[in-house]
């Protein structure tokens, strides 16, 4: 059967046109004007967008369902529009292993409702001591790349030997970016006048870009692929576009929070603002739109962190760091940058669909003879993000109240329409 999603906004070729898209089974078939099929979605005034692909997501599964699971997690991703999403390898045991790999895919396929792929650990259980078996986890489709998110590969040498082997294997190192040599014990947030006045130990900008300073020049002595996760800071937004210039394989990510927020947002030390990195400056926040908008920062990700409330109702300096984030990141980015012409329209749509596809190298965009994976916005209409509407398990947000446009009415996947 073909289904023509009639005269929506179409994001295609990088412009929103007027357009109809016809599927057929999986696939779509044609893109044009005036399009019949035997079904028709009638997509006046909405947007018809390809689905929106997470490069960084928590699914807490397995080893910690009591944050979020498979299912319940990209359930709240569908919901944000997504069809394609890439876990992180710190689960319990952690990503880094054939067997852990193995019992990961079928997880997926029993629970999650659109495309989840993972990155294998760079080293085992995370510790920085000792490298995984790149090739081995490669072999698997599941697997876009080595990440140790959730620390940073502390040694040189260790993310040396990390690089060439993902160069080897044809893949890439997804880093976070974390000198513990710059933290102190107890850091929580960014390291300011809240910082101060509120006596809470800061995390400082070094801490973030020194790794990414370090491994930038690396990967350029190296030549392998090299993607730095949610970056916070004025001086890795700077040391990017530096290797960007280069035309080096390197690239990097922004996530919703730190275009929006800063610590000065930080409302009664709410743990719900405490997340790693921390909400930064208004300098750095302003260096990252700038980053999206000259095309050094790429994709927006989202860090979609998922704790259980009693985790987040310890006080600020011991509660776990991390916010949800993928049900709600293209609405709050469309409505607090979009709409406020702090970025444009399709900016925002390139770096969360087909330049994330391009890093990880996803077969994924609005064009004949790809799959049907899209999603259908109205930018229209306002909600309000409660702890009602919110379907992840977790509800650990600073973004509750607060009001955004742009719900999903439809997603599809493969060609499977779902009205939401
Ligand atoms: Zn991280």
């Amino acid at each position: 059967m073909k289904t023509v999603l009639k005269n929506g906004n179409v994001f295609y070729q990088n412009k929103i046109q007027k357009l109809d898209v016809e599927i057929d089974g999986e696939t779509i078939s044609r893109i044009g004007k005036e399009l019949d099929g035997d079904n028709v979605i009638d997509c006046t005034d909405l947007l018809v967008t390809p689905g929106f692909v997470d490069l960084h997501v928590h699914l807490r599964e397995p080893g910690f369902e009591h944050k979020g699971t498979i299912k319940t997690e990209t359930l709240s991703a569908k919901y944000g529009g997504y069809t394609h999403i890439v876990a992180m390898a710190n689960t319990n045991p952690c990503m880094d292993d054939k067997e852990t790999i193995e019992d990961f895919i079928q997880r997926v396929k029993k629970d999650s409702s659109i495309h989840t792929y993972t990155y294998s650990a760079i080293t085992k259980d995370l510790k920085g001591q000792e490298l995984v078996n790149f090739k081995e986890n490669n072999a698997f489709d599941i697997v876009q790349g080595f990440s140790d998110d959730g620390k940073g590969v502390q040694s040189k040498e260790m993310m040396e030997k990390a690089m060439k082997e993902a160069k080897a294997n044809k893949s890439i190192i997804v880093a976070h970016c974390e000198d513990e040599g710059e933290l102190e014990k107890g850091a929580c947030i960014n390291l300011g006048r809240v910082s101060k006045e509120n006596g809470l130990v800061g995390i400082n900008n070094a801490s973030e870009y020194n790794h990414a300073l370090r491994d930038l020049q690396l990967s350029k002595e190296i030549g392998n692929r090299y993607h730095i996760c949610h970056i916070s800071t004025k001086e890795t937004v700077a040391g990017l576009r530096e290797y960007r210039k280069q035309g080096l394989p390197v690239s990097g990510e922004a996530c919703p929070h730190h275009l929006i927020l800063t610590d000065e947002n930080i409302k009664n030390l709410n743990p719900n603002y405490k997340m790693n990195p921390p909400l930064r400056s208004k300098e750095d926040l302003d260096a990252l739109i700038e980053g999206l908008k000259d095309g050094t920062v790429t994709c927006i990700s989202t860090d979609h962190a998922p704790h259980s409330d009693e985790e987040k109702l310890k006080p600020i300096d011991q509660a776990p760091f991390g916010i949800i984030g993928n049900q709600h990141a293209f609405s709050l980015v469309y409505t607090y940058l979009v709409k406020k012409n702090l970025l444009d329209l399709e900016t925002v749509l390139k770096c969360m669909t087909i330049n994330p596809s391009q890093v990880i190298g996803l077969d994924h965009d609005m064009a004949v003879g790809k799959k049907a994976n899209i999603a259908i916005i109205d930018l229209n209409e306002e909600y309000t993000i409660t702890r009602d509407n919110i379907y992840s398990k977790a509800k650990n947000t600073p973004f509750l109240d607060t009001k955004c446009f742009g719900l999903v009415k439809y997603h599809i996947l493969d060609g499977k329409i779902e009205k939401l």
